[in-house]
């Protein structure tokens, strides 16, 4: 079947009123080259109607932060509801998007900072952030790269990712590179080609990430040939971009079945966002189709403090309130990290309801999911050792052969043994600057 449902047959003829659309629907090409990208051929394909004075509105919002949806995506638009439909809001343009909060910023994740070449995000010890893209296939309204969405939608040149590339390449520490972007599965099968042989002809890098919407979005980009090649470079990990249970539709779980069916491991990061997703329970239908079509839920995102997103945050305690709704009560991993990025570039900072309620010498009192609480006694016996990563003469004789070096950072740092460092504390602290002026040591 070429179409899912009489929707798509519909839009199809709208678009073109040609026999040969048939056999189109399914062609990404053809999606992309007929994506929606103005208020007018969307109302017409839609056949929602907007007011003069929303149009008005909307087209200036559109000044600042373009459209663009692929025939697909509009096909799941509910028409008649479309005021409260989940599909509408993450990728038609709200007037709300122009106003800018206090708490907004323009790079909240201070991706820029934290770049040594041109496409590369170095936040962590031994990954890499890697965009291969300036473009997608559709623009969320939501994303958290706003800033840059439609201002110059481009493929970066191989001259350009070859910089990125030398990088990894001489920066052994990197055992995994993220490929992200805009969306990297906008470069052609040639391309992608071109640059997973590159990665992975550099010897320190164990696994290939690759952050796509594409099976949400425009399924039919997970084509066989496509598939083919991400096979050639495994291990492949593909994370992807649902974020309602209505965007798993017949044409999403069939682009889903072929990546599983390939051995490419599936995982997906949903975005909280109000009006879309701030419900226990459509978390809940969304996290178990997710696993029933063989993808793990692995975060749900705090929505960031990008501008023009103020409409769409919710609470940390929305969060936290859905995360308490899934623990215990379903499949243990069905359930996603709650994550908040740290704005200023502290990176990802998971956040759970708390299950340790009280603690002492010798017994820990927990709770769990029905509110029931226990005590964990502590061994009595246990006798701690002191390591001082003297791993040659330590009696648990583990093998470390080809083992890297250790070295403890961040608070894991603080609980080493081996390690002086009693605290970290705020460089920039009132306390400090005092202790300096007084000539005292920090
Ligand atoms: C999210 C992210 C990663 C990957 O983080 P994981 O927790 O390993 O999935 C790596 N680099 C940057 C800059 C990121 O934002």
């Amino acid at each position: 079947m070429v179409f899912d449902n009489k929707k798509q047959e519909k839009i199809a003829s709208k678009i073109s009123s040609k026999e040969s659309v048939l056999d189109k629907w399914q062609d990404y090409k053809w999606q992309l080259a007929n994506s929606v990208k103005t208020i007018e051929s969307f109302q017409r394909l839609t056949g929602i109607e907007f007011s003069q004075e929303e149009k008005e509105k909307i087209e200036k919002t559109l000044l600042k932060f373009p459209l663009s949806i692929t025939p697909y995506y509009v096909s799941l638009i509910d028409r008649k509801g479309y005021r409260d439909d989940p599909i509408f809001h993450q990728s038609f343009p709200s007037p709300s998007e122009l106003v800018i909060s206090k708490s907004d910023m323009r790079d909240p994740l201070s991706e820029e900072k934290d770049s040594p070449v041109c496409g590369i995000t170095h936040r962590y010890p031994d990954r890499v952030l890697f965009e291969v893209s300036n473009t997608c296939s559709m623009y969320c309204r939501h994303c958290t790269r706003k800033r840059k969405v439609g201002e110059v939608d481009f493929i970066p040149a191989k001259k350009e990712l070859i910089k990125g590339i030398d990088y990894i390449r001489k920066t052994p520490k990197v055992r995994d590179v993220l490929l992200s972007g805009g969306d990297p599965l906008m470069l052609s099968d040639g391309y992608l080609d071109w640059i997973l042989g590159k990665i992975k002809n550099i010897p320190h890098v164990e696994i290939i990430r690759i952050g796509t919407r594409m099976p949400v979005v425009l399924p039919y980009r997970i084509t066989p040939d496509l598939v083919k090649i991400l096979k050639k470079y495994q291990p492949i990990w593909l994370n992807t971009h649902f974020n309602h249970p209505r965007e798993i539709t017949v044409s999403a779980r069939r682009a889903l079945a072929r990546l599983a069916d390939a051995g490419i491991p599936l995982g997906n990061q949903s975005v909280l966002l109000a009006g879309v997703n701030d419900c226990p329970r459509i978390m809940k239908s969304l996290v178990h189709k997710l696993v029933q079509n063989r993808v793990r839920p692995y975060y749900m995102y705090q929505c960031d403090l990008s501008e023009g997103l103020s409409h769409f945050r919710t609470p940390v305690g929305k969060g936290i309130e859905i995360v308490e709704n899934l623990i215990g009560h379903t499949t243990g991993f069905a359930v996603p990290t709650y994550i908040v990025d740290a704005p200023g570039g502290g990176g990802k900072i998971p956040v759970m309801p708390n299950y340790i309620i009280s603690w002492s010498t010798n017994k820990v009192i927990l709770r769990n999911y029905e509110g029931a609480i226990t005590t964990y006694k502590e061994p009595s016996s246990y006798e701690p050792i002191f390591c001082e990563r003297n791993c040659q003469e330590c009696k648990l004789h583990l093998d470390l052969e080809g083992a890297r070096e250790y070295s403890a950072t961040g608070i894991a740092k603080l609980l080493c043994d081996f390690d002086q460092s009693i605290s970290f504390t705020p460089g920039q602290s009132e306390r400090l600057k005092r202790r300096k002026k007084n000539g005292k040591a920090r």
